[in-house]
């Protein structure tokens, strides 16, 4: 006989699937949600339905928006000159909480890893050129970790763009190996946004 009630079991399996979270943590958090008043897990219920239903990536540069175009691509008063390649909605968040960075992102939602058969088809890279022509960018900034795999990304990417008539600069100073940006404080991550460099393959 189980030991649980099967909703209550069921509910603890899903949390346990988020990050750093184990059965145990999950089993606990099932049944504190099952202790609150009823609304709380009927508004969680409703905003976990909202979020499938309305947050979708932006068309030009991937972010998450509730919007055909995101409201960092609709601000015309960014620089469309300045183009920011992140990992992740995240790393872009982080970037952006910064405040030293005023121009526009695209976000690859993920990194090559070709152990676990991500290649450049796998990331959201198919509109990556056209895009940059489209804005006039004349700068990309590689924003992706300084751990392996981000450093092969932005290795790809540099040299995928080198035919372009733009600067493509790399994310350095302040960032630790194997850092990862969502992780960084503002003052590093913005240090490593200023004292970011021209790529050297
Ligand atoms: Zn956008």
């Amino acid at each position: 006989m189980p030991l649980l009630p099967p909703a209550l079991d069921k509910l603890a399996t899903l949390l346990s699937r988020l990050p750093g979270v184990g059965k145990r943590s999950a089993t606990r958090y099932a049944f504190h949600i099952l202790g609150q008043p009823e609304e709380f897990a009927r508004s969680l219920a409703s905003a976990l339905e909202e979020l499938v239903t309305h947050v979708r990536f932006c068309v030009d540069c991937h972010a998450l928006t509730e919007h055909e175009q995101c409201d960092i691509c609709r601000d015309l008063s960014r620089d469309r000159t300045l183009v920011c390649v992140v990992e992740t909605a995240s790393d872009l968040v982080a970037v952006e909480q910064t405040g030293a960075f005023c121009g526009l992102y695209h976000v690859l939602h993920g990194v090559l890893a070709p152990l676990k058969g991500i290649g450049p088809g796998q990331l959201r890279l198919a509109n990556l050129e056209a895009r940059l022509a489209a804005v006039g960018a004349r700068e990309v900034i590689l924003a992706t970790s300084t751990d392996v795999e981000g450093e092969a990304t932005a290795l790809y990417l540099a040299k995928r763009l080198a035919p372009l008539p733009l600067t493509v600069s790399r994310i350095a100073t302040g960032v630790p190996m194997g850092g990862e940006l969502e992780y960084l404080d503002q003052n590093t991550l913005s240090r490593a946004l200023s004292g970011r460099r021209a790529f050297e393959g």
